[in-house]
């Protein structure tokens, strides 16, 4: 879950307290713009990927293939880290590291344990499809700003960092999943605003596919740090309602994890050559 601009939503069992920032703009003046998807690239999983594979030799008259970097990040931490630090370089706007992920509505399962477990099985399918993997985090006991989550894919100059999420809404009917990327709003994103929408939107329309989960589009965003300082191709995925109780099991279950694993590495597949 990624909260609001400008408001920090801390969900607890009973109770749901939203906490104006200094710069407190209205709720609906964030400036997304919804993107319709495309549900019909149905061929998008299967054709022309490029396979590297690491233990054929390489011959002295080729160069070597180059692997293309993903890095994963993992979404939250077993508890919030309320420092603050800048929305976006040079800015004066300060938000806080990591309010805290959703909890599933009926398993109580907390959001971090899903992104991870998911994180590293997606690592796991990438490396057998010959790409170099980098995670941000391997343990649900680091707590990391998002500044530090950036930096990690601009010190590997990595061709796509896959921020890993599961969503929550106010409603328990609210259902599938959606793909958050940058809004050109400053140097940074406005150099990887195109690739970003072209990675996310070919992500997202093959896990929802694969999955078989509604497609809730890609939306940019210009409130998140993690984006706004990045210098390389970022995308985050919610995954699924841990609100909706049907879709909370199915978050939760082995099974449907390694689903959307192999959906996300399929997509990524046919997002970034
Ligand atoms: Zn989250």
């Amino acid at each position: 879950m990624i909260s609001i601009a400008g408001f920090v939503v801390y969900k607890s069992h009973s109770s749901m307290v939203k906490t104006k920032s200094a710069a407190a703009p209205v709720e609906n003046k964030v400036s997304t713009k919804q993107v319709k998807s495309n549900n019909n690239n149905s061929n998008s999983a299967s054709n022309n990927v490029e396979k590297t594979k690491s233990s054929a030799p390489v011959t002295n008259s080729s160069p070597e293939v180059k692997k293309k970097i993903i890095v994963i990040d993992p979404g939250h931490a077993d508890r919030s880290n309320l420092e603050k630090e800048p929305l976006s370089p040079g800015s004066s706007e300060m938000k806080i590291k990591d309010g805290g992920g959703a909890e599933g509505v009926a398993t109580k399962t907390p959001e971090y344990s899903v992104n991870m477990s998911v994180s590293m099985k997606l690592k796991a399918l990438l490396e057998s499809e010959g790409y170099t993997v980098k995670m941000t985090k391997t343990k649900s006991s680091e707590s990391l700003g998002n500044v530090e989550r950036a930096e990690v894919g601009n010190k590997e100059n990595a061709d796509l960092v896959i921020r890993i999420h599961a969503d929550s809404s106010d409603s328990s009917k609210v259902s599938g999943a959606s793909m958050l990327v940058p809004e050109p709003i400053n140097e940074n994103t406005r150099n990887i605003n195109e690739k970003s929408m072209y990675y996310g939107k070919t992500i997202l329309n093959t896990l929802v596919s694969e999955v078989g989960m509604n497609n809730r589009g890609v939306v940019q965003r210009n409130d998140m740090t993690g984006f706004n300082w990045s210098k390389v191709p970022v995308v985050l995925v919610e995954m699924g309602f841990l609100s909706n109780p049907q879709e909370d099991k199915l978050l939760c279950s082995d099974e449907y994890q390694n689903k959307l694993a192999q959906g996300l590495c399929h997509g990524i597949k046919a997002a970034v050559k």
